[in-house]
């Protein structure tokens, strides 16, 4: 079973509950497709067994053997790349798209484009199964692409492995990745939290889950901080037949067991939020 855990923005805590929910018990494949932030690694410092370099475009390159600083290039960049500085034409890697148009039209053919082969797939073993995540270098685009990438290990490596659970911390947002993140998973959790933002964040994403008929779960963390509000999202729910798996309560002991590079369940497995995060990833599966 694959199960996706969102937010419709970052800080909601989702990946302190995908943590908690891949130390619960047996083993898991656990992913993290937030590949442009990844995060999980730093908890879990897996073994990296795997390391495949993730062509994620290019990036136009000056020869400025051939280059005769006429500024054709820099009249025709539509996305700003590239500028003149003393009379030299100068690429910036970080704007540049790729897209190609510069060393088509450069009279000298002094550009080339050069693959972009700084961002990475890492795959290994964590103190609970199996770990794949993905790190987008900076300026780098694409970064749907390599969550698929990465999901696709992640399958084999359950295969391989005999593991039946992949949990999937996905991206913030409702852009592409989190589109690539969530394309033909069993379950979708959609974290939250009692604010505004957050019952209008979490609205549209349930609203991309829902065009892909993808069950929904939704758990309110930190719920005691607003109740007023965290009925609101209750409500919201039951009108649009989303079901609410949890409510998880405020607890510092989420952060002291981050700081100590552990998950809720490891840091302390017998508070009341680990046996409320227990339930609720029993609801999640069996439901
Ligand atoms: S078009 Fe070619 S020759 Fe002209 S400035 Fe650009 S790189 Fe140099
Ligand atoms: S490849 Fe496209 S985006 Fe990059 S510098 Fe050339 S024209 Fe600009």
């Amino acid at each position: 079973m694959e199960i996706a855990i969102i937010s419709g923005k970052g800080g909601t805590g989702k990946s302190s509950i995908s943590a908690a929910f891949a130390t619960l018990d047996g083993e898991v494949v656990l992913v993290d497709c937030d590949v442009d932030a990844a995060n999980l690694y730093l908890l879990f410092n897996p073994v990296h067994e795997e390391e495949s370099i993730y062509v994620s475009g290019h990036k136009a390159v000056i020869d400025y053997d051939l280059c005769t600083s006429c500024g054709l290039c820099m009249n025709y960049c539509r996305f700003d790349a590239i500028s003149e500085e003393s009379g030299r034409i100068i690429i910036s890697e970080i704007s540049c798209d790729g897209c190609f148009l510069c060393s088509r039209i450069c009279p000298e053919t002094a550009i080339n484009m050069v693959p972009s082969d700084k961002s990475m797939m890492y795959s290994g073993s964590f103190r609970n199964g199996r770990m794949v995540y993905g790190r987008l270098a900076p300026g780098e685009e694409n970064s749907g692409k390599l969550v698929n990438v990465v999901r696709e290990k992640a399958k084999q490596t359950a295969g391989k492995y005999g593991l039946d659970t992949i949990i999937l911390d996905g991206p913030p947002g409702i852009g592409c990745p989190v589109i690539s993140t969530i394309t033909g998973v069993d379950k979708v959790v959609v974290v939250t939290e009692p604010t505004i933002s957050g019952l209008s964040d979490m609205e549209r994403a349930i609203e991309v889950v829902q065009k892909f008929n993808i069950p929904a779960y939704v758990i309110i963390n930190k719920y005691d901080l607003n109740q007023a509000m965290s009925r609101q999202i209750e409500e919201w729910c039951s009108r649009n037949n989303v079901t609410v798996a949890g409510m998880l309560p405020f607890d510092r002991q989420i952060t002291e067991a981050m700081i100590e590079a552990k998950s809720i369940i490891e840091f302390n497995p017998e508070s009341e939020i680990s046996k409320k995060i227990k339930i609720i990833w029993n609801r999640i599966v069996n439901q």
